[in-house]
């Protein structure tokens, strides 16, 4: 199973990947929203790297995530900063002192559920919904399936990509993209993009 070092080790990949992220991330928001939500992540991710910097090391996985989501919600802004916010939150509640498949299944499955609970959006509005949403599931069918941790990871990053690509055609019916209503098709949701490079950070720190 996965301990503290694991997710230390995911976030700092988190930040590495929102700044490298940034350009893309503002032209996919710029295309169908308002232009910043590669600035909002890296403001966001950039505060996380400072926190995970100054922190002594001692941080159990809730702690990590909870100091996480405190600092993104305080720092992201926009609609993506409550919302990444109350998913780590709910992450955090939602996982023991270490990380086994079925672990990793209830933190995806927590931070779902944060998500959902705070922006309302169902699976195809074309939002970060159709990245978690399949992840969860992905990780929840492979742990079931017996998978080792690193496998669940995998799964979830995979299913996180296809989710996050499959937004292109959908129509927004939540965020700013929704103004947009038709003209929002065809293009990649920023939000469900964002998400598919966090869960991916998170294979790649676990393989
Ligand atoms: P803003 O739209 O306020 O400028 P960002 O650009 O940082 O904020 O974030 C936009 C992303 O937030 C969208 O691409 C979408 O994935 C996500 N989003 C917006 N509203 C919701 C919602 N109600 N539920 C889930 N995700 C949402
Ligand atoms: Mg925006
Ligand atoms: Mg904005």
């Amino acid at each position: 199973a996965l301990s503290a070092p694991f997710v230390r080790d995911w976030l700092l990949r988190c930040c590495d990947a929102m700044s490298e992220a940034r350009v893309g991330l503002i032209d996919l928001d710029r295309a169908i929203g308002d232009g910043d939500h590669g600035e909002n992540m890296d403001r966001g991710f950039s505060a996380v790297k400072q926190l995970l910097h100054d922190a002594d090391g001692d941080q159990s996985i809730a702690e990590l995530l909870k100091s996480v989501a405190m600092s993104l919600m305080s720092t992201v802004g926009g609609a993506a900063g409550p919302l990444y916010g109350t998913a780590f939150l709910s992450a955090s509640r939602a996982v023991g002192e270490e990380l086994d498949s079925a672990g990793v299944a209830a933190l995806l499955a927590g931070a779902l559920e944060g998500i959902q609970k705070r922006g309302k959006a169902e699976r195809g509005e074309k939002t970060m919904v159709d990245a978690w949403g399949p992840a969860a599931d992905a990780a929840r069918a492979a742990a079931d399936g017996g998978e080792d941790v690193v496998a669940t990871w995998q799964a979830a990053a995979e299913a996180a990509a296809e989710g996050a690509q499959a937004t292109i055609p959908l129509k927004a019916t939540k965020g700013r993209a929704s103004y947009l209503g038709e003209r929002s098709i065809g293009h990649l949701d920023p939000g469900a993009e964002s998400s598919r490079l966090l869960i991916a950070a998170a294979a790649d720190a676990a393989a």
